[in-house]
């Protein structure tokens, strides 16, 4: 088989026996990923090939200001979608005016939209918000460490916490990114208080910190670095939480899970990482997914 052939969409996974969530995709981006000349899948595609496996509902995330106001117009216009809207952290250092070079050692490059000061974008957000009740959660916000140096940090810092008090004053849940932050993000947590319903989107911590999330009442999504070999940290993580806890998202179209890593994304794939969290737990693969779907409503209500 020809080589380019491997980087195009993987096949159909197996289908779950019940439906689940994608608590966490990109479904603006997943329909911009063209592999070799493939067909671009138009929004519609994606949510029914997803459904075809089993993945019959999707929290759609808008995290910069053109995707959220589009996320806005999506989930009018498709009942499987609600919505999560936010200044992502490594946009809200651009809006914040900082372009320093990170660990990642990229140089920021700041677009149009950036020339909006960070508070005015954290107000369109809670205007967005405000306006549609299909908008479900704020998300993703928090602090990236991968991404920027110490003047981001503290820009990230004070997102967050705007993040973090919009999500309470509308009372809706919290979905967090977390990268190479861990106690920088606990510490505004414990700070300012959690929303009563905190999403850690993409878990990335240890044993410790997900007993601790855990503890407070916070949920855990599991996303595709589930299924990578090298991450036992993340296996142990998840078998130490509750299963009512636990979410399960794509990040699409990043973060494909095994076997399809370096190939696109989207929510059809979300079955390969279910399958990982029945078998870490050692839970029946049906309960996983009922599971899944009752504490997704639990957090963003039912849609
Ligand atoms: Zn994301």
């Amino acid at each position: 088989m020809a080589k380019s052939r491997d980087r195009g969409w993987p096949a159909d996974p197996e289908p779950l026996p019940l439906p689940v969530v994608d608590n966490h995709t990109h479904l603006e981006s997943v329909a911009d990923v063209l592999p070799d000349g493939e067909p671009v899948p138009s929004v519609d595609e994606h949510v029914r090939r997803a459904a075809a496996v089993g993945v019959d509902r999707m929290v759609q995330v808008g995290c910069d200001l053109p995707s959220a106001r589009l996320t806005a117009e999506l989930v009018r216009e498709h009942p499987a979608l609600v919505g999560a809207v936010a200044i992502h952290p490594n946009e809200a250092t651009l809006h914040g005016g900082v372009t320093e070079v990170g660990p990642d050692g990229l140089v920021p490059s700041p677009q149009a939209r950036h020339a909006i000061g960070l508070d005015a974008a954290v107000a369109e957000i809670a205007d967005l918000a405000r306006a549609n009740d299909r908008i479900r959660a704020i998300g993703e916000t928090g602090m990236d460490l991968f991404r920027t140096g110490p003047a981001g940090a503290d820009v990230q810092r004070a997102s967050f916490r705007a993040h973090v008090a919009l999500a309470k004053e509308l009372g809706l849940p919290l979905q967090i990114h977390d990268r190479d932050a861990h106690a920088e993000v606990l510490e505004v947590l414990r700070t300012d208080g959690a929303p009563e319903r905190t999403v850690f989107h993409c878990y990335s911590g240890d044993v410790e910190m997900a007993r601790y999330c855990a503890e407070q009442g916070w949920y855990l999504s599991f996303a595709g670095p589930l299924t990578f070999r090298a991450n036992d940290h993340l296996r142990a993580a998840l078998a130490t939480v509750p299963l009512s806890q636990v979410l399960v998202e794509t990040d699409a179209p990043y973060l494909t899970p095994h076997p399809h890593r370096g190939r696109p994304n989207a929510p059809y794939l979300l079955p390969l990482t279910v399958r990982t969290v029945a078998e870490v737990t050692g839970t029946p693969l049906h309960e996983v997914c009922r599971q899944v779907s009752v504490s997704s409503e639990d957090v963003y209500g039912p849609w």
